[in-house]
């Protein structure tokens, strides 16, 4: 029994110190692996692989019935101790991982709220096309209807129905760019008069807004331009009724009850003719370099629609009555917008185009 007793003594012994080395070397292992793991998925795993019901330590813990009753409490410390000291390292580590990859998140994902906000590039209406909405804008509203014309205008269309024949003395007011001996590109809308004359029967209300040519090019004049004309043609059509029409549009266009004034002028399609002038917008009439110190700025041109053109589109003169006027839509947009160089409207600036 003593050798016996000896031998399994001995063999306890040895088993002790082998569970022990295990023990050890797992707990080393572990050490290792926890301080090398980058992720919290691989430091659970390792928790699984050391801790769990099938780890590393409860193996060794199941291996404890091979050591005698009064070794075993000791064993089992060891164990628990080890347990313990892992847990703690996974729990630092895993601590450490977490704040790294919060880290690493918040570095990739940084977003500085106070810087200003990307905007993507965004166009904005020409001026002119913005005055010629605005201008269209009120004419609707008294009731006048919109029509346009062709820019390539027939000689006929554009001089000869307009009073204005060949060797026309009123012709040379007009530089005009031919295309051929009997085609120009259009030199006012009042063309448009004629085709919508010759086309419908009065009574007739309506404004034709367009693109018109002239040989002309400095601080004031381009060789490409705007207009937009106007007429109304019915029975018993007076001046007064013009008065009316343009000061209401002017105020309006305006934005305010301003001076207007009629002055007696000339033009071929016309007569009576007159040239309107409006209160200096600038100075309100008290006189600056805009009106050159008369107070009145001259804005448009008007009158009772002349005989012969109601000839030449077969309407009877002693029957209808009416009135045309005719008024350049960049004047408008820089007395409204105090602009004081025709050519800014051509030169495509966009810091220019971008203010409106
Ligand atoms: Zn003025």
């Amino acid at each position: 029994m003593e050798a016996f007793g000896f031998h399994y003594s001995f063999w306890l012994t040895v088993g002790d110190n082998y569970m022990k080395l295990q023990l050890e070397e797992i707990l080393a292992e572990g050490r290792a692996l926890i301080a090398g793991a980058d992720s919290e998925s691989s430091l659970n795993d390792l928790r699984v692989q050391y801790l769990g019901k099938k780890g590393h330590l409860t193996a060794v813990m199941k291996t404890m019935a091979e050591l005698s009753p009064a070794e075993r409490p000791a064993f089992g410390k060891r164990v628990n101790e080890a347990k313990a000291a892992l847990e703690e390292l996974l729990d630092q580590r895993f601590r450490e991982v977490r704040a790294l990859e919060l880290e690493k998140r918040l570095a990739n994902e940084r977003l500085d709220v106070t810087l200003p906000g990307r905007r993507l590039p965004q166009g904005t209406l020409h001026p002119i096309t913005l005055v010629t909405e605005e201008v269209t804008r009120i004419f609707s509203t008294l009731g006048f209807g919109i029509v346009e014309g062709p820019e390539i205008e027939n000689d006929y269309y554009n001089f000869e129905a307009l009073n204005m024949p060949r060797n026309h003395p009123a012709r040379d007011m007009q530089d005009t760019f031919y295309v051929s001996d009997d085609v120009v590109l259009r030199t006012h809308t009042s063309p448009v008069q004629i085709r919508t004359m010759l086309q419908h029967r009065p009574p007739l209300k309506v404004i034709a807004p367009g693109t018109v040519y002239r040989r002309d090019s400095d601080l004031t004049h381009s060789p490409m331009f705007h207009q937009v004309e106007g007429f109304l043609v019915d029975r018993q059509v007076t001046f007064g009724d013009l008065k009316g029409t343009l000061k209401t549009f002017l105020n309006r266009f305006f934005g305010r009850e301003l001076g207007v004034r009629f002055r007696p002028s000339f033009f071929p399609f016309t007569e009576p003719s007159a040239e309107v002038d409006i209160a200096c917008v600038i100075c309100r009439g008290k006189g600056c370099r805009v009106c050159k110190d008369s107070g009145w700025l001259e804005i448009l041109g008007c009158g009772m629609i002349d005989p012969e053109v109601f000839k030449a589109v077969g309407y009877d003169p002693a029957v209808v009555t009416g009135y045309a006027f005719g008024m350049g839509l960049e004047r408008l947009c820089m007395l409204k917008n105090g602009i004081n160089d025709l050519r800014l409207f051509f030169e495509n600036d966009i810091r220019f185009l971008r203010q409106f």
